[in-house]
């Protein structure tokens, strides 16, 4: 099996499949953007270290409004079950 088939393999037993959403608050106009995860496709897998604390997974996205060009870094961390250990946005806030 090529690496690659592995690769696809491994996503293809993502339990969820759903988009999770984020609100981001810009911390240049207060303008909120709502920013849609995939999880399938945006989740990083962070194999090399998966202890049982600490993220399983992390996503980092950045995320641009339309009122300013104030560039907003998003920062999420899962673990193993998906749920949301910790978020985080340089440039701006994450109200939900
Ligand atoms: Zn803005």
């Amino acid at each position: 099996m090529s690496i690659l088939d592995k690769i696809k393999k491994l996503f293809s037993l993502t339990p969820k499949n759903e988009h999770i959403s984020f609100n981001i608050k810009c911390g240049k106009c207060q303008e909120i953007i709502t920013v849609h995860v995939s999880p399938t496709n945006d989740l990083m897998n962070q194999y090399t270290d998966l202890k049982d604390s600490g993220p399983a997974y992390i996503l980092k996205k950045e995320v641009l409004g339309n009122n300013c060009n104030n560039l907003m870094k998003l920062t999420v961390e899962f673990d193993k079950n998906y749920n949301v250990i910790s978020k985080s946005a340089e440039g701006g806030e994450v109200i939900s």
